[in-house]
């Protein structure tokens, strides 16, 4: 096994760390007027207002939608919902803040004291979320190329004001496994319940790792830095092990850590200090004057809670207890277009076709093959291949209709071309020899010609499988495979 930098600082050191995640809510309009959040590849300050702008008596609006979405992503963790909620102001000045503060909330967040359950290497692990609240995005700094007095900064205000959930982990994530399984699974849950698009990359969810270390067997907190720029989930744990890395060894040697704003350098591979941590008390926090608190009536919590659909945990839980391994749920529930497929073949699977088994290795396998080759029209227009019939071949395997090995070049024809299955089946002509006395005339025939396998095979030596392979040949593929194997041992070992 080998042992990282990081691993050997943890032997001495214990890693608290704690996650904070900014999701874009997919919400039509921004979160206090009515500009449109779709600017993704539009022109420049295209989609903006004298809110968003922060022009000076512009009155915000609360986006219903946004509220929405925050709830139900509290109720899907399991979270307390208050009945009042209300906004604060949060002052400080940068170039993309027009307004010279940022509306959030701060005392009473829309849901408190959650929790997602995620699988690691070493196990189950529940992560706890302090809270989830809204609050509005700022604007987007252009950094012009060039340098010294040519160089030019601009600012496009589209993205100013679109609606923006900050998620908060208490302290109590061990490792960075941890940290980005829990970011993995939020995405999902985020995405399966419809409230964010969550693609790291695009910036629609944005990870930050808060990361100190205490000497094992101690309580207090180590002083933490705050690690920003993580665009993918690779890269959170990996500047997590970064920092436990470069924090161990400053401790080892005595050097003090501060309170800083890091930022993650994917090139490098190391984070760079950005900037002295803010404290609360930097920012001022003040009730938002222009907004009323917001009530939030059980009828509209039951209402939102009644609107969920399946959660990724519970589809886990149902595809196990179909009969899956947890490895393929997992597999399947994190991938939409293989969920969309498992769910499509299974419901059209009917009472004695395929196991879901089956149908789930097909999804994970030859199907999911077949889309990343582009040679699947699955669930396409007319001509395509279909659930019902990709059910009827998978059925006709497992049901020993059709061999494996020719159900496969069934599916895969099916998968290319749309041949309806029942043309595909009446073509592939009578189905295996599963008459075990035919087998048996083969069998035999292939034992008197094959002395020399017969010795190595009561010698002990792995020849079944030559045995298997010479019938196989003999029947043309029309054998069960499987069923020639046992046969060809009962055969020998009687001989024997
Ligand atoms: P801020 O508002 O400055 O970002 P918070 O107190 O809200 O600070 O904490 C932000 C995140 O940092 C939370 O996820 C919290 O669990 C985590 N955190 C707090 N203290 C520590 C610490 N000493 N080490 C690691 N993470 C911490
Ligand atoms: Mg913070
Ligand atoms: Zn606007």
């Amino acid at each position: 096994m080998t042992t990282t930098a990081a691993d050997a600082v943890l032997e001495r050191y214990e890693a608290v760390i704690g996650i904070e995640i900014h999701c874009q809510l997919r919400t039509n309009s921004k979160m206090f007027c009515g500009c449109s959040t779709a600017y993704d590849g539009a022109a420049p300050n295209t989609h903006n207002c004298p809110v968003c702008l922060g022009l000076p008596g512009a009155l915000p609006v609360i986006n219903r939608q946004a509220v929405e979405y925050v709830i139900a992503t509290g109720l899907a963790i399991g979270a307390q919902i208050p009945e009042r909620t209300q906004w604060e102001r949060k002052n400080y000045f940068y170039p993309d803040l027009p307004k010279g503060y940022q509306i959030s909330q701060y005392a009473i967040p829309l849901a408190a004291y959650g929790r997602l359950a995620i699988e690691t290497s070493a196990g189950p692990f529940v992560v706890e979320i302090r809270r989830a609240h809204l609050e509005e995005d700022t604007a987007k700094l252009v950094h012009g190329e060039g340098g010294g007095a040519d160089r030019t900064t601009l600012v496009d205000f589209n993205r100013s004001g679109a609606p923006l959930m900050e998620v908060v982990t208490e302290p109590t994530i061990r490792t960075g496994e941890q940290a980005r399984r829990y970011a993995e699974e939020l995405q999902l849950l985020l995405r399966a319940i419809g409230v964010s698009d969550a693609d790291m990359e695009r910036g629609q969810m944005r990870v930050e790792a808060n990361v100190s270390l205490r000497p094992r067997g101690t309580e207090p907190f180590g002083t933490r830095v705050e690690v920003k720029n993580m665009n993918s989930f690779r890269s959170v744990e990996r500047a997590i092990a970064y920092e436990i890395e470069r924090q161990g060894h400053a401790l080892d040697n005595g050097e003090p850590l501060v309170m800083e704003t890091r930022g993650w350098d994917d090139g490098r591979q190391l984070t760079y200090r950005m900037r002295a941590k803010e404290t609360s008390e930097d920012y001022r926090y003040f009730p938002e004057p222009d907004l009323p608190p917001l009530r939030v009536d059980a009828g509209w919590v039951s209402a939102v809670r009644a609107a969920l659909p399946e959660l990724p945990s519970a589809r886990r839980a149902r595809y196990a207890a179909l009969g899956l391994g947890a490895y393929d749920a997992a597999v399947i529930t994190a991938d939409a277009t293989m969920t969309t497929a498992f769910e499509a073949i299974t419901a059209a699977a009917g009472v004695d076709a395929a196991p879901a088994k089956e149908v789930a290795n097909f999804v994970t396998g030859a199907h999911a093959k077949a889309l990343k080759a582009g040679d699947a029209n699955f669930l396409g227009t007319a001509g395509a291949s279909t659930p019902a019939g990709i059910a009827t071949l998978l059925g006709a395997i497992a049901s020993g209709l059709v061999t494996r090995q020719v159900g496969r070049d069934l599916l895969d024809r099916h998968l290319s071309d749309g041949t309806p299955a029942s043309n595909l089946l009446a073509a592939a002509g009578p189905g295996p020899i599963s008459d075990d006395a035919a087998l048996l005339s083969h069998i035999d025939k292939v034992i008197a010609a094959n002395p020399r396998a017969v010795a190595d095979y009561h010698a002990g030596k792995p020849v079944a499988g030559f045995f298997t392979g010479q019938v196989m040949k003999a029947t043309g593929g029309a054998a069960d495979a499987a069923r020639v194997t046992t046969l060809v041992r009962e055969r020998l070992n009687l001989e024997g």
